[in-house]
């Protein structure tokens, strides 16, 4: 599709490095170690399938530059990797396998995160073709591409230790990775060029879901849930309860039980959704006791014209559409790419809104 980035070439490929130890990590060292016929059955767009199935990739490291105790990944997704048919993780240096002498308590997330890692494996060291590992406290610090097509990349990792604030320092030594393909995963931050994006927070401003303008005052009928809120962080389901508080906090906007103005909004009330980052008490705003659920912001309008954003019978569209092409080939659905899904919803509806009227 001449909307995707070119793939990497994965049949001349079999080293794969990735930078960074949160889920996205795993799920990318999953993805490139699950057999392609397993992975058929799911909604792994065919475009992608085609790239996995000529695949050659035989071994994928993930470097973190702290340890096993700060890694970013849960536990559910480390079993996962622990689980995968045809692969196994290459031991780790057992100096990791035993929690830190005179450490504080080990919460739940870590102490399960070193049974899994003690356990290793399903299948055994030495047992299979495709190979991963978890390389602890590496840090990389130059990359020198290779001359001759064939030759492997060389990355250079500076060695870390971690100081009494738990921060990656190097310890001075140094050593080099050969590697095919360079992968960072190192978080994301929403759209510097957004509106209502707060450089200091790296995501929108929010009190309960409520978009809040750079002078602290609530933006009308502007909600928002889950990262463009909070940030990326959570799993799943941590972003679909937030998205479920912001949708009640706009019911209860639009619909006060009784009709006089809405409780004015307070920090306590924070906890409604998507605002861990209370702002300031002069953001603190009654909302008006009529609120028009169809006038946007003139972002907002603008983008409708421009087809940037979607409302709910595009998505309704788009969902029917990506069902209805799975159906053919037996999947549970075929997923467009957000261009491709522009380019759907341009063809299928075109747009005909006069906002100005
Ligand atoms: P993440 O959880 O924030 O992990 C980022 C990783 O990158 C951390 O290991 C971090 O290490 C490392 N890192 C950041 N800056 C670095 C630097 N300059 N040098 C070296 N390492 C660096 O990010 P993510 O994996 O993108 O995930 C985002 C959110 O999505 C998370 O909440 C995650 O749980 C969620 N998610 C969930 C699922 C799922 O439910 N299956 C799947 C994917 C993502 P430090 O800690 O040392 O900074």
């Amino acid at each position: 599709h001449p909307s995707r980035p070119a793939p990497p070439p994965l049949e001349r490929i079999s080293h794969v490095t990735l930078v960074g130890q949160g889920n996205v990590s795993l799920d990318v060292a999953r993805m490139l170690l699950t057999p392609p016929s397993v992975l058929a059955k799911y909604d792994v767009p065919k475009p992608v399938l085609e790239v996995l199935e000529r695949s050659n990739v035989q071994h994928v490291s993930i470097l973190g530059r702290r340890g096993p105790f700060q890694a970013a990944f849960t536990t559910k997704e480390l079993r996962e990797m622990m689980n995968l048919p045809g692969a196994s993780m290459v031991p780790l240096d057992p100096a990791y396998l035993t929690a830190p002498e005179g450490s504080l308590k080990l919460t739940r997330q870590q102490s399960r995160t070193l049974q899994l890692l003690q356990k290793g494996s399903n299948n055994k060291p030495g047992t299979t073709k495709k190979t991963w590992s978890l390389d602890f406290f590496r840090s990389p610090t130059g990359l020198t591409t290779p001359n001759n097509a064939g030759d492997k990349a060389r990355l250079s990792l500076g060695h870390t230790i971690l100081d009494p604030s738990n921060r990656a320092v190097p310890t001075g030594e140094t050593s080099t990775l050969e590697t095919d393909l360079v992968i960072t995963s190192l978080g994301h931050h929403a759209e510097p060029s957004a509106p209502w994006y707060d450089p200091s927070l790296n995501h929108l401003r929010t009190l309960s879901g409520r978009v809040v303008d750079a002078g602290g005052r609530i933006v009308r009928n502007v909600y928002a849930s889950g990262w463009a809120a909070t940030g990326a962080r959570g799993v799943l389901v941590s972003t679909m309860m937030d998205a479920y508080a912001v949708a009640d906090t706009i019911l209860r906007d639009h619909f006060p039980e009784e009709d006089v103005h809405t409780t004015p909004i307070s920090e306590s009330d924070a906890g409604a959704g998507g605002g861990q980052d209370t702002p300031a008490a002069e953001a603190i705003e009654v909302l008006p006791k009529h609120v028009e659920a169809d006038t946007f912001p003139p972002e907002v309008e603008a983008w409708l014209r421009e087809g940037r954003v979607t409302d709910f019978e595009d998505w309704k569209a788009v969902d029917a559409e990506e069902v209805r092409c799975g159906e053919a080939m037996g999947k549970e659905r075929e997923r467009m790419v957000w261009e491709e899904a522009r380019e759907f919803l341009a063809s299928a509806r075109p747009r005909n809104i006069d906002i100005t009227a």
